[in-house]
């Protein structure tokens, strides 16, 4: 082995932060567990059990059940220890949010705004931050950031939007969009977003591809515990493989990918309504959106079986199109179906646990995810 000398200060750290994260896992657990997990003596647990508290991270609680013997007592995450703030920016609606160290919604509030390129834009994006930490009363010491989530595509360094259609905009410097917001700010794209939280709850580890339908239509890839980003961070742009050559102009400037036909636009702005106007006239059984409906959910079926057949995995479905989906999860799984050759059932599709908001805790996720690996 070459690997260099760990110097005890990062021994001493690196304790420190298993220990935080045992018992973030655990959200409850007895020192003497601690110790007996970790193989740590009890005095090297209690010194940082000290500073943990110190740093108001955790608190003690009640007593466990005793199993004869002393009782031991009962150590505990403080959930609100730092509060994130996760934006979502859709062409014509802001949605903003407020999550604990869990990712619990602790607020949430969604707008009609229309995205633009002027500043007046990013000083409503400053606003609507300001306005819900003193609406919560949140102590801004304990703010650990805005998450923003931007339908586009970003450059390496994540300075530049280089193309987000939906917004129409290019070469969009994120500097514009952050210069009203008075904490540390990380932009990424919705479906990462969105895939984001599907990982962090992902407590079994499994592989999955995440489809994201809104007005843009994306995905990723989840390896295990992480993202697969591919050589240029484009992995998972399913939105953009071809299904119909030739076919309909997508927003990239193709014709014929998956996109052109499975974007919400197709249920709202190519009929003139808003998609929940969509979802609720389809369900009274309007029989022009049961024709549009029936050819969508066909090429949502070819989208899915296509990412299917490449990584044999469950496939979760999220973004804006989830919420309205629960009535045609059946329906979509009969037609998955029929659709494979391999595989008689349609249970590998999901729908994300957290719909329409998954896509802004993602985005504030990823911050208390730095968090905690910096404890
Ligand atoms: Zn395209």
């Amino acid at each position: 082995m070459t690997g260099k000398k760990i110097t005890s200060i990062e021994v001493k750290k690196m304790n420190k932060n298993r220990i935080y994260r045992l018992i973030y896992n655990s959200r409850e657990i007895a020192r003497q567990d601690i110790a007996a997990r970790m193989s740590l003596s009890l005095p090297t647990v209690n010194q940082n059990l000290k500073e943990l508290t110190e740093e108001e991270l955790i608190e003690y609680g009640g007593n466990f059940k005793s199993t004869g013997g002393r009782k031991a007592q009962a150590i505990n995450p403080v959930h609100d220890a730092r509060i994130t703030i996760g934006l979502e920016i859709r062409k014509n609606h802001v949605s903003i949010l407020a999550i604990d160290l869990y990712g619990t919604v602790l607020d949430y509030e969604k707008y009609v705004k229309t995205f633009s390129e002027e500043e007046e834009y990013s000083r409503y994006l400053g606003y609507l931050v300001h306005n819900i930490i003193e609406h919560n009363h949140f102590d801004k010491d304990k703010i650990l950031g805005v998450g923003i989530a931007v339908p586009g595509v970003f450059d390496q360094e994540k300075e530049y939007i280089i193309k987000a259609p939906s917004l129409g905009i290019n070469r969009y410097p994120i500097s514009k969009l952050t210069q009203a917001i008075n904490y540390p700010c990380i932009v990424d794209n919705d479906a990462n977003s969105g895939a984001f939280t599907e990982l962090w709850n992902n407590s079994k580890g499994e592989d999955k591809a995440y489809l994201s339908v809104g007005k843009g239509v994306g995905g990723c890839i989840i390896k295990k515990d992480e993202l697969y980003k591919g050589h240029h961070h484009r992995a998972g742009e399913f939105g953009h493989m071809t299904i119909s050559p030739g076919g309909r102009l997508c927003n990239c400037g193709q014709k014929g990918c998956l996109e052109a036909y499975i974007s919400t636009a197709r249920v709202s702005d190519d009929l003139g309504c808003q998609i929940e106007d969509f979802f609720s006239e389809l369900a009274a059984g309007n029989e022009e959106y049961l024709k549009i409906w029936d050819e969508y959910l066909e090429y949502l079926c070819i989208g899915i079986n296509n990412i299917y057949m490449v990584y044999d995995s469950d496939v979760v479905l999220g973004g804006v199109l989830a919420q309205y989906l629960d009535p045609y999860l059946e329906e979509i799984k009969r037609r998955l179906a029929e659709r494979n050759f391999f595989e008689k059932s349609g249970e590998y599709f999901k729908l994300t646990g957290y719909q329409s908001r998954a896509t802004a805790i993602g985005a504030a996720l990823q911050l208390v995810n730095k968090f905690i690996e910096s404890i």
